[in-house]
C-alpha cells in the first residue's frame, strides 16, 4: 500500500489515524456485528455518535449553548438557498462577493430576496478580499452573508466587518477548525464537510437559536427549514450517518492533537513554510495578494501554461496528487488542510524546488 500526498481542495485528504480507525471498525462497530453503514440512524449506537459529535464539535469551537448545531445533508451549495430562505424577514441581504462561491451564493440569494452586493474582488480576478473597515451595510437587511476562506482563489479574510444591525452569516467550508473562531461573532456558520470536517454527505451548520423560525411561508419545504432539523436533533429523516461518524473520528483527532489554537499553529507553519518559498522563487509566484492569502489553499502560477502542466506531471511523478488550479483560476493550487501534514508541504517546497533547478 502507499499512499500519495494528496492536495485535492475537496474531497481532501484524511488524517491517515482516522482512516485506520474506520477500517477497523469496518465490519464490526464495537461488538455490534456490522458497520456504522448498516446501522439503524435510531439505534442507541448511531445516537451516541451524533451525540459525541455535537459535544465535541461544540467544546473544539466554542459553541455557545443559545446556538444549535444541525448535521445536514445537500451540501454548503444548498445553505445558499436555505439562508435567504430562512432568515428573510424585510427581503433584503447583503452579499461579499470575493470569489466563485460567495458569487453563487448571492446570485442563489437573489430567487429569494433583494441582494446588494457590498463589495466584489471580481475586476481583480478575485486576488484579494476588501478591507473591512470601509464597508457599508444596508441597517435594514436581514443579513450580511460572506465566504471566510474562498477555496478556489486562495484568499481569506482575516477580519470581520462590523455588520452593525444586520447578523453576519458565514461560509465556512474551507477554513473551519482550521484555527478558534469567535462563534458568537456569526448569527450562522455553514460548512461542508468534505474539506476541512470528514467526508462528503454533510454539511453542518452552527445557528443562533432566536434566528430559527417557525413562522415561514408555506411554500418553504419541511426539509428545508432550519426548524425541522433543530427541533428533531437532526433526526427528523435519515441522517448522512456514516459522514457524521467520520466526522466525529476527525473531532476526536483534533481534540487528541491539542484542539483549534494548537491546529493552527500548525497550519501557520505549513502555509508559511510555502509562502516563503514562493515569495523567493523565480519560477513561481502567488497569486493572493499578500494581506489576503489564505492558510488553507495556496495559488500559484508559473506566468505560463505549458510551464504549470509540465510542473503538475514532474509532482504527481513525485507523489504529489490534486494541484491543478481551478478551471476558473488556472495555475496551480495546494490546499492543505488540517488532515495535510507538514511532511506533505515540505515535499511539495522540495519539489518545486527541484523543478525550479531543472529550469535554469
Ligand atoms: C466547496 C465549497 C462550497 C460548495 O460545497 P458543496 O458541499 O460542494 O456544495 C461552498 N463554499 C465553499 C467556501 C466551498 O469551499
Amino acid at each position: 500500500m502507499s499512499r500519495v500526498y494528496n492536495f485535492n481542495p475537496g474531497p481532501a485528504c484524511l488524517p491517515e489515524e482516522v482512516l485506520r480507525e474506520a477500517a477497523a471498525e469496518m465490519l464490526d462497530y464495537r461488538g455490534a456485528g456490522m458497520s456504522v453503514m448498516e446501522m439503524s440512524h435510531r439505534a442507541p449506537a448511531f445516537e451516541a455518535i451524533l451525540q459525541e459529535a455535537e459535544a465535541d464539535l461544540r467544546s473544539l469551537m466554542g459553541i455557545p449553548d443559545h446556538y444549535a448545531v444541525l448535521f445536514l445533508q445537500g451540501g454548503a451549495s444548498q445553505q445558499f438557498a436555505m439562508v435567504p430562505m430562512n432568515l428573510s424577514r424585510n427581503g433584503k441581504a447583503d452579499y461579499l462577493v470575493t470569489g466563485s462561491f460567495s458569487q453563487k451564493a448571492a446570485e442563489e440569494a437573489r430567487r429569494f430576496l433583494d441582494v446588494r452586493v457590498a463589495a466584489t474582488g471580481e475586476e481583480g480576478n478575485f486576488s484579494h478580499v476588501p478591507p473591512v473597515d470601509n464597508l457599508t451595510f444596508r441597517p435594514d437587511s436581514d443579513y450580511v452573508h460572506l465566504c471566510l476562506n474562498n477555496t478556489i482563489f486562495g484568499t481569506r479574510f482575516s477580519a470581520l466587518p462590523d455588520t452593525g444591525n444586520p447578523p453576519l452569516v458565514g461560509d465556512l467550508s474551507s477554513c473551519i477548525l482550521s484555527e478558534p473562531v469567535d462563534v458568537s461573532r456569526y448569527a450562522l456558520i455553514y460548512a461542508g464537510a468534505q474539506k476541512n470536517m470528514g467526508i462528503a454527505g454533510l454539511t453542518v451548520v452552527i445557528i443562533r437559536r432566536d434566528m430559527v423560525r417557525d413562522d415561514l411561508p408555506d411554500s418553504v419545504p419541511t426539509m428545508l427549514r432550519y426548524s425541522t432539523h433543530m427541533k428533531a436533533d437532526s433526526l427528523y429523516n435519515t441522517p448522512p450517518c456514516q459522514a457524521i461518524y467520520m466526522c466525529g473520528k476527525v473531532l476526536r483527532w483534533l481534540k487528541g492533537l491539542g484542539g483549534l489554537s494548537a491546529m493552527a499553529a500548525i497550519n501557520r507553519e505549513k502555509a508559511a513554510l510555502l509562502y516563503d518559498y514562493l515569495d523567493q522563487s523565480r519560477v513561481f509566484r502567488g497569486t493572493a495578494y499578500p494581506d489576503s492569502r489564505s492558510l488553507m489553499n495556496i495559488t500559484f502560477v508559473t506566468g505560463d501554461k505549458e510551464r504549470d502542466a509540465a510542473f503538475i506531471r514532474f509532482a504527481e511523478q513525485r507523489g504529489l496528487y490534486g494541484l491543478k488550479g481551478h478551471r476558473s483560476a488556472g495555475g496551480m493550487r495546494a490546499s492543505i488542510y488540517n488532515a495535510m501534514p507538514v511532511q506533505g508541504v515540505q515535499a511539495l517546497v522540495d519539489c518545486m524546488a527541484a523543478f525550479e533547478g531543472a529550469q535554469a
